[in-house]
């Protein structure tokens, strides 16, 4: 049976792709230590899971409004409000089943048929698939490795055609954790009012920053800009809830209602139970968050140094999310592979360390490694990684 064109040219998720490979090693009782990991490791917080258990009890395990529960959408306006200092009506927010589902369903809603979203390079895996499958094209810019891997406001203006509907930021970035500045933001702002290009704003690690870095929201630069900015948010990566699923848009009312209109047509809503855990996640101590934090800010300040240490690895320092993207073409040339893929699926098989090649990224020489795992066992991934350069160097 023939399967449907949308899907056939479908690339499965690099990510998750090594984590299968990882884990089946794993389970042949290889000691493989796993860096490829996109969601913390700590538990979600009790307070949480007690108000999740709690609204079951209760008897709400009903169906929901399409966009989410009322007080779910006050909490996010209250987070948007407090955080960003940005009012949003409740008709400007759909809570979806996690952040990457919210993209999905916005996708869906914005594109016809040829039209244009400006992706930087390196890039989240799964926004070019999901622009794909909503019939539209990406159009990559490269984030130049020299400029922390960010795009300038001339590459933005010079990738702008007819056919652009969108351009995506995402800051704090996955995969390389850089950041973008208020000022960076202006300019970026400055070229997509000028351009009537739409902003979605993936700000899923917002609250993941370090070394005192700053989170800053387009949308909260000017009144013009929250107007053209959809800004992507959830608790996944904030409150270690990845596998409750529970995101959201704000922004524009006729975007998000179409955005209702097609989740009442799939989703109904998020799963009712998680919509409660989020409320509490939102309402409730944020201590926890900024544990969290903490323990990751404290990981990468000794891991960098170790990893940077390895001959032939360069990596811009991250300011935020839990990963690492060093660029590791003169380890890998040097060990003797032909590009970083072949390198790092040798990493997996002879070093027991499973990494996320970069080609995924859309940026070939480097590979993403995730801290999102014990400072134990990252101090000895990387001591493995370093023993296995240096020996075939
Ligand atoms: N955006 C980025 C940049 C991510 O890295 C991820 C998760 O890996 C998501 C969105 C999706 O998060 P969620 O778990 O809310 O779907």
């Amino acid at each position: 049976m023939g399967l449907a064109n949308r899907v056939l040219s479908l690339t499965p998720s690099s990510t998750l792709a090594i984590t299968a490979k990882a884990k089946e090693l794993k389970e042949q009782g290889e000691d493989v230590i796993g860096l490829g990991a996109g969601e913390p490791d700590f538990n979600t917080p009790q307070h949480i899971l007690d108000a999740a258990v709690e609204s079951m009890n209760e008897g709400f395990t009903k169906y929901t409004p399409s966009a989410g529960l009322p007080a779910l959408k006050q909490a996010i306006i209250r987070k948007l409000e407090t955080d960003q200092g940005i009012a949003y009506q409740p008709n400007e927010i759909i809570v979806g089943n996690g952040a990457k589902h919210v993209l999905y369903t916005l996708f869906q809603v914005l594109l016809n048929d040829g039209d244009e979203v400006i992706i930087p390079t390196p890039y989240w895996v799964s926004y070019p698939e999901q622009v794909k499958l909503a019939g539209g094209v990406p159009v990559f810019i490269e984030g130049k490795e020299e400029n922390q891997f960010k795009i300038t406001a001339e590459q933005l203006e010079q990738a702008i055609t007819d056919k652009t509907k969108a351009v995506i930021i995402n800051s704090p970035s996955n995969p390389t954790g850089v950041i973008y500045t208020e000022g960076e933001l202006r300019e970026l702002g400055r070229v997509c009012l000028k351009k009537d290009i739409l902003i979605v704003s993936d700000e899923i690690y917002e609250k993941l920053i370090y070394g005192g870095a700053k989170h800053v929201s387009i949308a909260q630069l000017s009144p013009e800009l929250k107007g053209q900015t959809i800004i992507i948010n959830g608790v996944s990566k904030s409150h270690s809830m990845t596998g409750w699923r529970i995101g959201y848009a704000a922004g524009n009312e006729t975007i998000i209602k179409a955005m209702t209109n097609l989740a009442s047509h799939s989703t109904s809503n998020p799963t009712t139970t998680a919509q409660y855990a989020a409320i509490a996640a939102y309402n409730g101590p944020q201590e926890p968050v900024e544990e969290m934090r903490k323990a990751f800010e404290q990981r990468l300040e000794i891991i960098y140094n170790k990893l940077t240490s390895i001959p032939g690895f360069t990596c811009v320092k991250p300011q935020g999310a839990f990963y690492l993207f060093p660029n590791v073409k003169s380890a890998a040339e040097m060990a003797g592979y032909q590009n970083v893929d072949d390198f790092a699926a040798a990493l997996l098989v002879e070093a027991k360390v499973a990494v996320i090649p970069g080609s995924g990224f859309g940026t070939p020489d480097n590979i993403r490694l995730s801290y999102a795992t014990s400072l134990d066992l990252l101090e000895k991934a990387i001591a493995r990684i370093k023993e296995f350069v240096e020996a075939k160097s």
